[in-house]
């Protein structure tokens, strides 16, 4: 157990329970759906630009250079309805394997277990509704969004409605999350216990930790080691 007495477990959403390149995957594909609907372009070479670039390490333009990059689309299509489309989409994705397993596992050792997870409240709530995390975890699944961006993590204010809605003192929480450039500031200064899951194609797998995690675990498997009680000898 990563510190014995532990009695909540809250996770992070992106690249924790998922992995978040197949949402963006997804969205490409809506958004390459919608400009095939309504332009004369050709949606399988939309979607496959927009991954390369992604793949090659673009972060945030790929709209606007895709639309001014096209004379079939430029001065045409207004870059804010893509976004829209994209954070609107059904996303087509799963769980990453072996994750149910481990929140039941939580469940039946009788932890609670909550989500928080951070960006534009309307993908995160398509990526809950997809993935089903209302019936997984026990909640409170907190989409920090809900405050606005000033809400985002690193502020504690996520870590603290939990704590509050738990009745639980810091020391007997944990927080599961993917990256060092934000997740584990707010629960460390709160005193909860910190867990880095690191895999393969995770969009924050290659940045050095930060505020250094009590613990990085390797596959979800291991995680599933970490987080769930020793069984008791008879
Ligand atoms: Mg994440």
């Amino acid at each position: 157990m990563v510190r014995p007495g532990t009695r909540g477990v809250v996770l992070d959403l992106d690249d924790t329970l998922y992995l978040e390149r197949d949402y963006v995957r997804s969205g490409f594909g809506a958004v390459a759906e919608h400009l095939a609907a309504g332009w004369d372009v050709d949606a399988a070479r939309v979607r496959e630009h927009l991954w390369r670039r992604f793949t090659e390490g673009e972060r945030g333009s790929h709209f606007d250079d895709l639309v001014s990059g096209d004379p079939a689309l430029r001065d045409r299509v207004h870059v804010p309805d893509l976004v829209e489309v994209y954070r609107h989409h059904v996303p087509a994705i799963r769980l990453l394997p072996g994750i149910e397993d481990l929140v039941g596992a939580l469940r039946s050792a009788g932890l609670r277990t909550g989500v928080i997870s951070d960006g534009a409240l309307a993908s995160q709530q398509a990526k809950v509704d997809a993935l089903a995390v209302d019936r997984l975890i026990e909640g409170p699944v907190v989409l920090t969004d809900v405050w606005g961006r000033e809400g985002w993590k690193p502020h504690p204010r996520a870590f603290l409605h939990v704590q509050q809605a738990w009745s639980l003192p810091p020391e007997d929480l944990v927080y599961v999350g993917d990256n060092p450039h934000k997740d584990f500031d707010a629960p460390r200064d709160l005193g909860w216990a910190c867990v880095r899951l690191r895999l393969p194609g995770q969009l924050h797998a290659d940045v050095p930790d930060r505020v250094v995690p009590d613990l990085t675990v390797t596959s979800v498997g291991a995680l599933a080691e970490a987080l769930t009680p020793a069984p008791r000898l008879r």
